[in-house]
């Protein structure tokens, strides 16, 4: 019988089942969206039963469209949503509260009180202290249900990640455990022992007994226990890490760079984790066996998310693909520098009060450089992310992997490859989260023999090498450094 691989790449905007086959090709997928709940300004929620609920559809859906039974399924990965916290009741395996999404800034008083603790968390966790991660949010829900403390205390509540969540309820409640790439996001793992740290439960207040066991990412979790079929679950990472394991990223110093509506860039640095002095985050990116994987992660808030802005706001294109025509249709950007700073700027600034700017307009300039510059702008600050990354690791970097939306931009993609001088590669299958943990779980089975049999499976489809005279680079470079220094004076 042929057997497949199903991934589950459950994300905030929705939920994904993925087939993949031998060759590391799609077989089949299903999606439905999910929906946020915004209770207050800046708090996003999720129902923690629509995402279990949407799991199971999408499993139902898939297995419908490819004519398959989960006879058919060699083994399951999970790949989530990061930081995203879920509290249940042991006893009923119901939600006590809403799940608090990674984005929602409920919490950030609790992260305020603990601002002079901020040294040992960064030394420890490779994080900064932020409502992003985990334990302000499994804090705050402890604080806003009746008796939350005293219950946690005596082990009647548990807590996961979004993983743990879909392991507990796809193994009926018989498996409580979560990968080392996603314990090393809430802000309790420490990374260089690897266990959840006493000092830090206790700066958050957090009974251990409520916290699921850490495993490697590649690991027989357990057996899911539905439609009458027991199928091992032997894979899960995070969904960035999943992605950066998914572009083949295995050697220390390789890196990708993933342009969906924010950008995220992860950077192997091999079994040590490098501690940044300048804004990156060090995260675990997987284990396997008793082999620990680190890697230095750095995000741009407004990615793709300038092109939809584009679109909707300014209405200067009426599609995001657009975009590459419009910004093909002059030859230059006019000399006009857009700093898409609408939230503030992520990696290596992490200035929340920025705002976003433009420069250099003249009467010359028009909606097509306007697009061009805007092109630009993801690419610019992706650049500030890997410089930052080249000084603390010392890692000249000459080729880069990418995917997310964008990456269907060529003249994104040609930019990019410009301002930075390496070589950009996009990879056959876009859906490397997804990949990225159905290679992990095949490889504990079995259904892939080793990481070199899947090197030679993993194809890319389109290259982009630099063409700008250096000259051009550092003059365009500069000039948008000057933009940001410009942009970040004016609050
Ligand atoms: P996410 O996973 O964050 O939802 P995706 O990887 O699905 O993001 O990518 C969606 C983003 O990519 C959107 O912000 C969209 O504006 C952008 N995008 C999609 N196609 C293009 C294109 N051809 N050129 C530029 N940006 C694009």
């Amino acid at each position: 019988m042929k057997k497949y691989i199903l991934s589950i790449d459950q994300g905030t905007t929705s939920t994904r089942a993925i087939l993949f086959d031998k060759k590391g090709e799609i077989v089949a997928s299903a999606q439905e969206e999910i929906g946020c709940f915004y209770p207050h300004d800046g708090w996003v929620e999720q129902d923690a039963i629509d995402i279990w609920l949407s799991v199971l559809a999408v499993i139902n859906e898939l297995l419908i469209k490819a004519n398959l039974t989960l006879k058919n399924i060699d083994c399951i990965g999970i790949t989530n949503q990061r930081e995203t916290a879920i509290v249940w009741d042991k006893k009923t395996g119901m939600p006590v509260y809403n799940a608090i999404v990674w984005q929602s800034r409920q919490s950030t008083a609790i992260c305020d009180a603990l601002k002079d603790k901020k040294e040992l968390i960064h030394q420890k966790t490779g994080l900064i202290i932020n409502p992003y991660f985990s334990a302000s949010k499994v804090r705050f829900i402890l604080d806003h249900i009746k008796d939350g403390q005293k219950r946690a205390e005596k082990g009647e509540l548990l807590f996961g990640t979004v993983d743990t969540w879909i392991l507990y309820k796809l193994t009926n409640g018989n498996v409580h455990a979560t990968d080392v790439s996603n314990a090393s996001r809430t802000l309790l793992y420490n990374i260089h022992t690897l266990k959840w740290d006493d000092e830090l439960l206790a700066l958050f207040n957090i009974p251990k007994i409520m916290l699921p066991k850490v495993c490697p990412s590649s690991y027989l979790y357990g057996l899911s226990e539905f439609f009458n079929t027991s199928v091992p679950i032997t894979g899960i990472a995070g969904d960035q890490q999943a992605a950066l394991f998914g572009q083949m990223c295995l050697s220390k110093g390789s890196c990708k760079n993933t342009y969906g509506t924010g950008c995220f860039l992860l950077m192997n640095t091999g079994s040590k984790p490098v501690i940044s002095k300048n804004g990156l985050l060090t995260t675990i990116a997987w284990q396997i066996d008793n082999k620990v994987t680190y890697a230095l992660e750095g995000s741009v808030y407004i990615g793709g998310a300038a092109v939809q802005w584009l679109r909707d706001q300014m209405k200067m294109i009426s599609t995001a693909a657009e975009s590459e025509d419009v910004a093909l249709s002059v030859t230059t950007n006019n000399h006009i520098y857009i700093v898409p700073a609408f939230v503030g700027l992520g990696s290596p600034y992490w200035d929340d009060k920025a705002r976003g700017a433009v420069f250099g307009l003249t009467r010359s300039a028009n909606r097509a450089h306007f697009v061009r510059a805007t092109l630009e702008s993801i690419a610019f600050q992706s650049k500030d992310v890997f410089k930052v990354m080249k000084e603390e690791t010392g890692v000249e970097l000459k080729t880069i992997k990418v995917d997310g939306g964008a990456t269907a931009n060529n003249y994104l993609m040609q930019f990019q490859s410009d301002i930075l001088n390496a070589t950009i590669k996009v990879p056959h299958i876009l859906e490397t989260t997804a990949l990225g943990v159905c290679y992990l779980a095949g490889l504990k089975t079995g259904y892939f023999g080793s990481t070199t049999e899947i090197r030679k499976i993993h194809q890319y489809d389109r290259q982009f090498k630099p063409k700008m005279s250096e000259v051009d680079r550092v003059r365009k470079y500069k000039n948008w450094k000057r933009a940001v220094a410009a942009t970040r004076q004016f609050i």
